[in-house]
């Protein structure tokens, strides 16, 4: 079976892995697997690695030497991120060694310290798993764990050469009925199937729905990058990423990389209800505005971290979702990741969620396809284009029915808590930081839907009052 996987990010790296570990050997007359990943982004050097000023200094910040890139696409925007341990436990199933080679560039967090913008430490939990043998939600830099993975993808099977830096323009039906991608210079190759791992711009997502279910801008904006220095005693010694609501924001930051390395990385989002353009995005204007939104923040690390911040960031990101979809693909199409389920930055679940979706698609296809195979040997029939295609689609069926539910839940807990995340006034804030310090004190209280609902609603009421 030939498979095309378009976009070499998380979703597509880590497909190929569990496509290699799982696909059943073809008997004959079936051709050998085929698997090929075209990747539009040429690699650039760590993110992390960046000589930004120490965080508990006072010294001035370098001028930045250039814009920040504004792309579709997650991995190009740099920053960090962290996989939860959900995440961590599929990578452990794929490869014990990927598994430890992501773990040792990262740094294994195992509280989530939440603390209010006027200072006060509300409460802090576990963010580690109880089962046995436990993950921890580990936070990395976005190309530290990119390059783990482009780097397994290279060293297996037919890895090197399997990842071809070339842009998809277009998907659609080749001339016989099968899949084919379409390339700038105009060439166009076909496939069995062909993967839209693509991110939340996906160009295989059009070669399925069209124009439709374009990318929901969620009225929200995110900043971020990396400072060097001694990292915050909460970091360091509680192993904890600190989460920091204000009435007018949200500002976080947690280690990136293993302790000795002393990188911190940070992000902070904003409510913004018009789109931010290129003119928004320049250094001195994002750094002015984050000045400006935290000015007033008691947590020193924070100061510290605005004080350098010209030197340090690597990320601007425009919030986008993908809407939800009515299936993941047909016609030999399958989408994954952000392609089918952009979801809020808030849930800590996008990376995680292509990962499982990479475990499934990989075991739902092995299955129909040993199928087919096995119904081969015993009519001693040569295999048809045709009950290639029925494995494909009843694959795509199945995947949805089995992933749409969980990224769908996710995704509407995440809205509740970017809720949190915007400009909710004075009123909004306590209340806010009330319910979390209480949840730190009871935390089945996250449980009470009632209770959570009408907290929701009173806040509602004094943004608007305040607005
Ligand atoms: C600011 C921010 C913070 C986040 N934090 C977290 C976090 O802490 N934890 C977490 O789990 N998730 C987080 N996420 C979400 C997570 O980063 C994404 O869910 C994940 O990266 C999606 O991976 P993907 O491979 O599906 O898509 P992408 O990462 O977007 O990768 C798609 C790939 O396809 C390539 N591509 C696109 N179009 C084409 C084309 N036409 N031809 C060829 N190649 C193409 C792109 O270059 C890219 O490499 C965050 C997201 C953002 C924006």
């Amino acid at each position: 079976m030939k498979i095309i996987i378009v976009g070499g990010g998380i979703a597509g790296t880590s497909l190929y892995l569990h496509l290699l570990q799982h696909l059943p050997v073809p008997p004959a007359p079936y051709p050998p697997h085929e698997l090929l990943i075209y990747e539009s982004h040429n690699p650039q050097p760590k993110a992390s690695s960046s000589s930004s000023p120490n965080a508990s200094s006072s010294s001035p910040a370098p001028e930045p030497s250039a814009k920040p890139n504004l792309t579709p696409s997650t991995t190009t925007i740099g920053g960090g991120l962290a996989l939860a341990p959900n995440g961590m436990r599929v990578l452990a199933r794929l490869s014990p060694s990927l598994h430890t080679a992501v773990l040792a560039q990262g740094f294994a967090n195992e509280r989530f310290v939440f603390r209010a913008a006027r200072g006060w430490r509300l409460s802090s939990m576990p963010c580690t798993d109880v089962r046995v043998p436990g993950e921890a939600c580990v936070s990395m830099s976005r190309m530290g764990l990119w390059e783990v993975l482009r780097g397994f993808v290279e060293a297996s099977g037919e890895g090197k050469g399997v990842i071809r830096y070339k842009k998809v323009v277009e998907v659609d039906q080749g001339e016989d009925g099968r899949p084919a991608v379409k390339f700038g210079d105009g060439e166009v190759e076909e496939a069995d199937l062909v993967v839209g791992a693509d991110g939340v711009r996906s160009v295989v997502k059009k070669g399925v729905f069209g124009e439709g279910f374009e990318p929901v801008y969620m009225n929200q904006a995110g900043v971020g990058g990396f400072v060097k220095g001694r990292l915050p005693d909460e970091v360091k010694k509680e192993k904890g990423m600190i989460f920091t609501f204000g009435g007018n924001g949200f500002f976080g930051y947690g280690s990136s990389a293993p302790e000795e390395e002393e990188s911190l990385m940070w992000w902070s989002t904003y409510h913004t209800p018009s789109l931010p353009t290129s003119n928004d995005l320049s250094i001195p204007t994002i750094t002015a505005e984050l000045r400006k939104r935290h000015a007033a923040w008691k947590d020193p690390v924070i100061q510290n971290i605005i004080s350098s911040v010209a030197g340090s960031v690597s990320s601007i990101y425009p919030t986008w979702t993908t809407p939800s979809l009515p299936h993941w693909g047909r016609g030999g199409l399958i989408l994954i990741g952000d392609a089918a389920h952009a979801l809020q930055p808030t849930s800590g679940q996008g990376a995680s969620q292509c990962l499982e979706d990479g475990l499934a698609l990989s075991l739902t296809l092995s299955h129909y396809l040993s199928k087919v195979y096995n119904e081969t040997n015993e009519s001693e029939q040569s295999g048809s284009v045709v009950d290639l295609q029925a494995a494909i689609d009843a694959t795509a069926s199945v995947l949805y029915a089995i992933r749409e539910p969980r990224v769908r839940k996710i995704s509407e807990a995440a809205k509740k808590m970017d809720r949190g995340k915007g400009d909710i006034g004075f009123f909004g804030e306590m209340i806010m930081c009330g319910f979390m310090w209480l949840f730190g004190k009871v935390p089945w209280i996250g449980e009470l839907r009632v209770l959570s609902s009408f907290l929701l609603l009173l806040r509602l009421r004094f943004v608007t009052i305040a607005g």
